[in-house]
C-alpha cells in the first residue's frame, strides 16, 4: 500500500496513476474537501468563480495532455485591447491600450472539474478528509503515518508543499539537514495571496463598452478580469487584491475593494449577486510562516526533492518540488507523473 499524504492536483493525480496499475494507495487529506489549491466556489447562480488556480498558457504541456487524456474543455481568457489603469490614489482612472499578449486559458465549468473528474474516476474509500498527518515513522519494510489514526504501508508520497511538510511533519528518523534545510526555505506558490471575484445576473462592462479588465498599482484590488463562463452566460469579474490589505477585516476590505472598482466601472459594480474572496494566509493547510524571507519561487524545483529516501520508502512530490513550471498546475502534474513512475517501477522490481 502507498500512502499519499495532501489530496491537491497532485496527490489526487497520483493515486489515479496508480488505481490504473492496480497498486492500492490511500489518500490522506487534512482539509475537509479535495483540490487544495484549486478551489473553485460555484455561486448562487451556478457562476464558477476561482479562488485558486484559474489559468495556464501553451507552455503548460503536461496540463494540457492531461485535459486531452481526460476529455475536459478548455477556453481562452476574454481580453480586450483596452485595459483600466490606476496609477495612483490621486490620478484617474485611464482607460489605455495595452500590446497584445501571449493568450492564456481556463478550464471549461472551473479548474475544479479537473479536480472532480479525477475523484470520479478513483474510489472514494481511497480517499480519506480530515486527516492531518503530523508524523512519520520510516522502519525496516514498513512506514507508519500518523494523524488521528495510524497508517501503514510500503511507501510515502510527499505530495503537500515542502515548506509544509519540513515544519509540521515530525520524521523518524530524521530527514538528512541540508533536504530539511531548503524545504523550509522553499516558497509556496500564492500562498500570501487574496483572490476576489464578483458575480452578476449581466455583463454589464460588456454592454457598457466598458473594458473587462482592469489594474491598479494602489490596491486593494492590483488585477481583475472578466471571468464570464465559457459559454458566456453565467458572469462574473475575478482577480487579485494586494495582500498587505489582508489585515482588514472581510467588511474593510470589501467596501474598500467596490469603492476602488466604482472609480473604473461605476455604480453598476454594486449590484454583484455574490462576493467571494479567500485569503490564502488564513489557510493553514496552505500558508506556512517562513523563517526568513522567500522571494517568489524561491527554491522551487531543487534537485534535491528528486531523491527518494529511506530506501525508496519516501517520495517527494507536490508542484514546488517539480522539475519543469515548479508553483504551477503543470508542475504538480509533472510531479505526479514522475512520482507515479518511480512507484510503479518499484513495484516491477519486487
Ligand atoms: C490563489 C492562487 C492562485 C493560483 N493561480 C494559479 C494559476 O492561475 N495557474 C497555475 O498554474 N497555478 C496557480 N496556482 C498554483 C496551483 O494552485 C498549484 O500549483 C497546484 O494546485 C498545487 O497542487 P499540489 O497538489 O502540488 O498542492 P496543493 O494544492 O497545495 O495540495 C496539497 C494538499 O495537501 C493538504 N495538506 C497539507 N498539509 C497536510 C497534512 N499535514 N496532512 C494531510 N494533508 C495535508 C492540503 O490541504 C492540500 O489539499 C495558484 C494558487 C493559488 C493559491
Amino acid at each position: 500500500m502507498v500512502i499519499i499524504i495532501g489530496a491537491g492536483l497532485s496527490g489526487l493525480l497520483t493515486g489515479y496513476r496508480l488505481k490504473k496499475e492496480g497498486i492500492p494507495f490511500k489518500i490522506l487529506e487534512a482539509r475537509n474537501r479535495v483540490g487544495g489549491r484549486i478551489n473553485t466556489v460555484y455561486g448562487t447562480n451556478n457562476t464558477p468563480v476561482e479562488m485558486g488556480a484559474t489559468w495556464f498558457t501553451n507552455q503548460h504541456k503536461h496540463l494540457f495532455a492531461l485535459l486531452e487524456e481526460l476529455e475536459i474543455d478548455y477556453f481562452q481568457q476574454h481580453m480586450d485591447s483596452n485595459v483600466f489603469f490606476q496609477s495612483s490614489d490621486v490620478a484617474p482612472i485611464q482607460s489605455i491600450q495595452i500590446p497584445s499578449q501571449q493568450p492564456s486559458y481556463r478550464i471549461s465549468e472551473g479548474t475544479s472539474n479537473l479536480i472532480n473528474t479525477l475523484l470520479k474516476k478513483l474510489d472514494k474509500n481511497d480517499i480519506l478528509l480530515n486527516q492531518t498527518v503530523k508524523s512519520i515513522k520510516f522502519h525496516k519494510n514498513t512506514v507508519q503515518v500518523i494523524s488521528k489514526e495510524i497508517f501503514e504501508g510500503k511507501m510515502v508520497v510527499l505530495a503537500i508543499p515542502p515548506k509544509l511538510w519540513s515544519k509540521k511533519i515530525v520524521f523518524e528518523p530524521h530527514l538528512p539537514q541540508n533536504l530539511m534545510d531548503v524545504a523550509k526555505q522553499t516558497h509556496t506558490w500564492m500562498e500570501d495571496s487574496i483572490k476576489v471575484a464578483l458575480t452578476y445576473s449581466k455583463p454589464f462592462w460588456e454592454e457598457e463598452n466598458l473594458c473587462g479588465t482592469f489594474y491598479s498599482n494602489t490596491g486593494p484590488i492590483n488585477e481583475l478580469y472578466d471571468h464570464c463562463n465559457h459559454a458566456r452566460s453565467k458572469f462574473a469579474l475575478c482577480g487579485f487584491i494586494n495582500s498587505s490589505f489582508k489585515n482588514l477585516t472581510y467588511l474593510e476590505r470589501r467596501l474598500s475593494v467596490i469603492n476602488q472598482l466604482k472609480k473604473a466601472f461605476g455604480v453598476k459594480i454594486e449590484e454583484f449577486i455574490d462576493y467571494e474572496e479567500c485569503v490564502w494566509s488564513k489557510e493553514e493547510n496552505t500558508f506556512e510562516v517562513s523563517d526568513t524571507f522567500l522571494y517568489p519561487h524561491e527554491n522551487n524545483g531543487n534537485p534535491i526533492f528528486s531523491k527518494t529516501l529511506f530506501d525508496d520508502k519516501l517520495l517527494i512530490s507536490s508542484s514546488e518540488s517539480s522539475l519543469q513550471f515548479p508553483g504551477y498546475m503543470d508542475g504538480a502534474i509533472y510531479s505526479a507523473n514522475v512520482t507515479a513512475e518511480k512507484i510503479i517501477r518499484a513495484q516491477q522490481n519486487l
